[in-house]
């Protein structure tokens, strides 16, 4: 065996078509190598680069690199999380919390980082990653120089991969909270057990988004800890927040007393019957937030959530006043934009209301979605307007 990875001239097209992936089944001939980074070339010894070797999952090549001739060391590393880096420079007057590297979207297969003001939050998702992780942690503490570094090691595609999952702190120390200021509205976000790596960082400009549309009476669909609502409350008379998590909700509280917000109600409750009753009761809403958890958690549940992004945008378009705003997301991955376009569309043809689309949103500066590798996108977005007239 050889130190190189030979790949099958399909792998090796696939590669060429700009998606960064080889299967198992393009393997020709596995590397010598343990986990980590490994040159590769095609059958007939055409260099391909360097590639994350990954010997237990799937995915078992992640290409980093085209020209092979060059080697991936510190230098390296440096020049490619500080390009990472440096995109995000525009966010610093807005926030103090970001991605910084959204893996391949950053030319960083299976790494994620986020910071949220001192802190940061990795996740090294590849048995490749996991092996370079020493030099990782040392260029982000010299390009970043971070209170500490918290690794969520707890994501499940960690068990593909052959490594271990868990939540472990990797230099300083990292504090259960961190305040966030995001485009002026503070709230908690919380690195150790917080969903994701702490918050929902994706949604940030759609919050500010619909932020311009405030006013009358709101409602916050999924609010987690009161993320859309926060926004809202600037401009709207009240705002309820719907959550089924009680924890998220008591946070959402204390971030609505950290803004001096005092128009904001939180009712734990599925978003399903929240919606149904709301309805029967005859609510109306000028603004609405509807940002369900990914309905679709695999390519068998697409139908199924198929059916529950249509309910819930059904409901929440019957709930919307005349003139009113309904911002509606989707970060199923599996569920495409296609997909979203045309249950949204059911939903508005059985709410036999005019809803004019106003936007339709992807992904922020800091979560990169590359056009020919369709797994860096996930999150889509629509904001709706209800074009009926008032009496
Ligand atoms: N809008 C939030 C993110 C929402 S994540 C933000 O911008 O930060 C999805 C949220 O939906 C989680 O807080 C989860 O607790 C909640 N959730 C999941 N299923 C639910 C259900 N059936 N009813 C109400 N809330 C639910």
């Amino acid at each position: 065996m050889s130190s190189i990875a030979i790949v099958t001239s399909r792998g090796a097209k696939r590669l060429a078509a700009g998606h960064p992936w080889v299967f198992r089944s393009d393997l020709a001939e596995a590397p010598s190598e343990p986990a980590g980074p490994v040159r590769m070339a095609d059958p007939r010894g055409q260099p391909l680069g360097w590639a994350w070797w990954s010997p237990t999952s799937e995915i078992v090549l992640r290409q980093v690199e085209r020209d092979g001739d060059v080697s991936i060391d510190r230098t390296w590393w440096r020049s490619r999380l500080a390009h990472a880096i440096a995109r995000r420079a525009p966010l610093a007057t807005v926030t103090n919390a970001c991605r910084l590297v959204h893996g391949e979207g950053d030319g960083l297969p299976a790494l994620v980082v986020d910071r949220y003001d001192r802190w940061l939050v990795v996740q090294f998702l590849s048995a490749a990653i996991e092996a370079q992780r020493g030099v990782i942690v040392d260029v982000l503490q010299e390009l970043a120089g971070p209170a500490g570094i918290l690794a969520r090691n707890d994501a499940s595609v960690r068990v593909r991969e052959g490594l271990s999952k868990g939540v472990e702190l990797v230099a300083g120390q990292v504090p259960e909270e961190v305040e966030v200021d995001e485009h002026g509205v503070h709230y908690l976000a919380a690195p150790w057990t917080g969903q994701k790596t702490g918050a929902f960082l994706d949604q940030r400009e759609n919050r500010v988004m619909l932020r311009a549309h405030a006013r009358g009476r709101a409602l916050d669909v999924f609010s987690y800890h009161g993320s859309f609502a926060l926004h809202l409350a600037r401009g709207a008379e009240s705002v309820t927040a719907v959550d089924a998590s009680a924890s998220a909700l008591a946070r959402a509280r204390a971030n609505a007393a950290r803004n001096g917000v005092g128009n904001l109600e939180c009712v734990e409750a599925d978003a399903f019957e929240f919606l149904r009753d709301a309805a029967a009761r005859g609510e109306r809403y000028d603004v609405i937030a509807l940002d369900p958890p990914a309905l679709a958690k695999n390519r068998g549940s697409i139908s199924g959530a198929l059916r529950g992004y249509k309910e819930l945008n059904l409901r929440a378009m019957r709930l919307l006043a005349p003139g009113g705003v309904l911002f509606t997301a989707s970060c199923s991955y599996h569920v495409t934009k296609p997909m979203f376009l045309d249950v949204v569309g059911d939903a508005a043809a059985d709410s036999h209301r005019p809803m004019i689309l106003r936007a339709l949103t992807g992904q922020p500066l800091d979560h990169p979605e590359i056009l020919t590798i369709p797994e860096t996108g996930y999150l889509k977005g629509m904001l709706l307007e209800n074009g009926e007239h008032t009496a």
